[in-house]
């Protein structure tokens, strides 16, 4: 065989070459078809192949692919700037266009600590944040993550360490059932804050569901409602992170708005081009823009890419997309069918501990024994067994991390295209049963394991 030039995520391993997409599915150079139940990465949330995002592309194409941002704005940029202001919720009317999720969380970090430099406040620099969490790879956005398998090797770089726990009901660290807990978990901030002073926090960062670091972790009830009003009362920033559950994923456009929370910065990614072109953006308030529209006059981010004409082409013609066919009250709707169907599998089968999530956003999480919840072994490999089987049975699940450490635990997200239809609904949920039972017979014959 021929040797790889190419990095991908493990040496030792073989890819399929992919052939071309269509609606929810993928084809690979053999002809074998998948059906993509996690949108890639939770991206590809209007399906692959739309005529509509490819002739808008070919027309941005054809006028002008690129121009340098601090030369040049374009219709492009500027209509989608536009619209993102006009989707979302409150104040959030200022759009920093990135190319990743990664980058968002940096220029959110950027632009809090710029907020309060421009009101003579330079000792404000901390950002808070959870464990179980994932805000990106590069340094900064790693150094707000609670994910110890991305975080151990480069530890000593990291500038903070995340503080807080997130609200993993399934598993709550208090004990307390979500109904009545009063979201207990939220004292954890308060905590921090006073830990560390109040005056030296620029803003607390929070995925309003925990995304690849958790498995769709949904808050309990008033979970937000009183992360915000904690971050007033002691004059700190709240981002949301909203690269994975925002435009439609959750069945609102931003996750913030099911409880009608408005965060200060928010990070956009993934759905926003739906995979069709690297485009990511950091959205502010009003509020926050103020006082650097009053100072500076600048953030002080950017990158070569930021702002480039054909991303943003690909990305407007995306949110028109999920505007005309409502695809965000598509989302809520499909979600419950899907979520109702999950839940009646995990009454079947031994495995699924718990089955949680809003919208086309759901996460599973195994355990041994659904008594205990007690974890699969590390040494069982249970989540990559089950993503093999399931791609061996043509279906895309995407993995998660879960468990008492945030690691130690198995779990899968399923969040297919927003577009995927009831019988593509009824066909994902029939690939997935057929894998977790040929998953439980495996586990029966290996003794557990
Ligand atoms: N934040 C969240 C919540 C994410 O899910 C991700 C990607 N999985 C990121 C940030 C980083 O985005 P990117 O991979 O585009 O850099």
């Amino acid at each position: 065989m021929e040797r790889d030039y190419l990095i991908k995520p493990m040496l030792d391993e073989s890819y399929k070459i992919v052939s071309h997409g269509q609606g929810v599915y993928l084809f690979d150079t053999d002809g074998k078809k998948y059906m993509d139940a996690s949108s890639g990465a939770v991206t590809c949330s209007i399906g692959h192949g739309v005529p509509e995002i490819i002739d808008a592309m070919g027309k941005q194409a054809n006028a002008v692919s690129f121009v340098y941002r601090s030369q040049f704005s374009s219709h492009a940029a500027e209509g989608l700037a536009k619209k993102l202001s006009e989707i979302t919720p409150g104040d959030l009317n200022w759009t920093f266009l990135v190319n990743s999720g990664s980058e968002a969380i940096e220029t959110a970090m950027k632009t809090a600590i710029q907020y309060f430099q421009e009101q003579n406040r330079p000792q404000k620099t901390k950002i808070i944040s959870r464990w179980m969490s994932y805000h990106g790879i590069t340094l900064g956005a790693l150094s707000l993550s609670g994910h110890p398998e991305r975080r151990f090797r480069f530890q000593q770089l990291l500038e903070s360490n995340p503080e807080v726990s997130p609200p993993y009901c399934y598993r709550c660290p208090f004990g307390l059932n979500p109904a009545s807990c009063n979201a207990k978990c939220t004292d954890e901030l308060e905590t921090a804050i006073r830990r560390t002073g109040a005056e030296h926090i620029a803003a607390f960062v929070a995925e309003p569901l925990v995304g690849a670091a958790g498995a769709a972790l949904t808050p309990p009830e008033g979970y937000y409602e009183k992360i915000r009003d904690i971050c007033d009362r002691y004059d700190i920033l709240l981002i949301a992170d909203e690269v994975m559950t925002g435009i439609g994923r959750t069945g609102k456009t931003l996750a913030m708005e099911h409880w009608g929370v408005l965060p200060d910065i928010v990070a956009l990614g993934k759905g926003m081009s739906a995979g069709y072109a690297p485009i990511a953006a950091t959205l502010v308030s009003d509020r926050v823009m103020r006082p650097i529209q009053q100072g500076s006059k600048l953030i002080m981010s950017g990158h070569t890419y930021s702002a480039n004409p054909q991303s943003a082409a690909a990305s407007l013609a995306v949110l028109h997309y999920i505007e005309k066919n409502s695809l965000n009250d598509a989302s809520a709707e499909k979600g419950k069918t899907l979520m109702k169907q999950l839940q009646k599998l995990q009454k079947k089968t031994s495995i699924i501990g718990d089955v949680r999530g809003m919208g086309l956003m759901i996460g599973i999480e195994f355990v041994t024994d659904k008594a205990t919840k007690k974890p699969f072994s590390k040494a069982c490999h249970l989540t990559s067994r089950i993503i093999k089987k399931a791609q061996m049975n043509g279906l895309l699940v995407y993995p998660a991390a879960a468990g008492i450490e945030g690691g130690d635990g198995d779990a899968i997200l399923i969040a297919p295209p927003l577009t995927i239809s009831e019988e593509e609904l009824t066909e994902l949920v029939r690939l997935f049963s057929k894998t977790i039972s040929e998953i439980e017979a495996e586990i029966i014959r290996n003794k557990g394991e």
